[in-house]
């Protein structure tokens, strides 16, 4: 069998936050950065990987059940094993410039690089759409049950699916996953990602709390999922954190629908309204955000940004802002310096022009 390099982005999430495991609307789209593996199948069905991220490497079989970083890999070949695919032993290294615990998903990045690579190795058919969503559904596996992070699926997904110049509407009632032109560019706009440098840990329990909590309103409504829940009925649930909870799950669906409508309009005030409100919401409903998270938010706007919100799972990692191409060397200063007057750490930024899905780079 050939050595095989494959690749996958990091993800940003315009709109869209804590939906994807309520049944509901995101909207993602693939970065510029990417996690590379480079895998040599083995004799053995036993996996030797290195990462220039970690220091440690980890040699050993998948019934072994490493912890750390070496779970996302040993996950993803668990899971295709169980879905029947003949995945043999390997060696990996891996490299990326994806941000690692910044709420841009290096772990889907890292999941989906190794599931594509494997996929290579087997001779699956990588421009079968079917054959990627199955992909993605392994290593949406592998994080929840091999390394044990109880994330929805909206990472893996648009790694797997995403394609340049658009966004990605992901439906999680029906699991539908449409490209949304993102002309961005054409308006002299631009997203900006601000990492905080603040890094969350899906894994510490906050991430599950909101995923028990949501869980818990739908159950109090009687419905199977919030994506089904009545507006109405959610404001007279007697408990006000599930209450909060709910109502931040269904008006965040219906921001997802405002942008995707703003973004076929080229209303671009519209779509930061969404934004702005997004952001709202999951400070004051959702109660994900964090002080740092705010204070880049805050200042983007004052600075020049139509809108921002915090993105991703919560508790740390980054924000975006919505900012016209001349206005971001002003607002990355300004965000800097708060940050430095607040006594926060520096953040660092990136700019998200959405980018493609996993790839085969080479076969030798
Ligand atoms: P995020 O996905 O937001 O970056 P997570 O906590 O979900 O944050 O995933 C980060 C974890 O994924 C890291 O702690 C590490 O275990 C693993 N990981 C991500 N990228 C790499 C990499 N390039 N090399 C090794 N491990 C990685
Ligand atoms: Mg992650």
């Amino acid at each position: 069998m050939p050595a095989v390099v494959a690749s996958a982005p990091g993800r940003v999430n315009l709109i869209g936050e804590h939906t994807d495991y309520n049944g509901g609307l995101c909207l993602p789209l693939a970065l510029p950065q990417r996690t590379t593996v480079t895998l040599s199948p083995r004799s053995d069905p036993d996996l030797k990987l290195s990462s220039a991220q970690e220091d440690d490497d980890w040699e050993g079989a998948v019934e072994d059940r490493p912890g750390g970083w070496a779970a996302y890999v040993a996950g993803v070949v668990q899971a295709l094993r169980e879905d029947g695919h003949d995945v043999p032993g390997f060696e990996a290294s891996i490299d990326s410039d994806v941000p690692v615990g910044a709420g841009l998903s290096s772990s889907a990045a890292l999941e989906c690089a190794v599931a594509t690579a494997v996929a290579a190795l087997l001779g699956l058919d990588l421009a079968d759409r079917s054959v990627r969503r199955r992909l993605a559904d392994a290593c949406i596996r592998a994080e929840n049950d091999y390394v044990g992070a109880p994330t929805g699926g909206m990472d893996q997904s648009v790694a797997m699916l995403a394609q340049p110049g658009h966004a990605l509407l992901l439906d999680f009632a029906d699991g539908s996953a449409t490209p949304v032109e993102l002309p961005l560019e054409d308006a002299g706009l631009v997203v900006l990602v601000i990492d905080t440098r603040v890094s969350h840990d899906l894994t510490d329990g906050s991430y599950g709390d909101r995923r028990r909590e949501s869980a818990d309103a739908a159950r109090a409504l009687g419905i199977e999922s919030l994506r089904n829940a009545d507006a109405g009925r959610i404001e007279e649930l007697a408990d006000d954190v599930l209450r909060r909870r709910a109502r931040h799950v269904l008006s965040e669906n219906l921001r997802v629908l405002a942008a995707v409508g703003a973004i076929g309009d080229r209303d671009w005030r519209a779509l930061a309204r969404a934004l702005d409100e997004s952001h709202t919401s999951m400070r004051d409903d959702f109660e994900i955000s964090s002080r740092e998270l705010d204070l880049a938010v805050e200042t983007a706007r004052s600075a020049g940004a139509l809108g921002a919100r915090m993105t991703g799972g919560g508790f740390g990692g980054s924000a975006l802002a919505l900012v016209p191409r001349g206005d971001v060397e002003a607002v990355q200063s300004a965000v800097t310096v708060e940050f430095r007057y607040a006594g926060f750490a520096e953040p660092a930024y990136l700019l998200a022009t959405p980018d493609a899905a996993a790839r085969v780079e080479s076969v030798s």
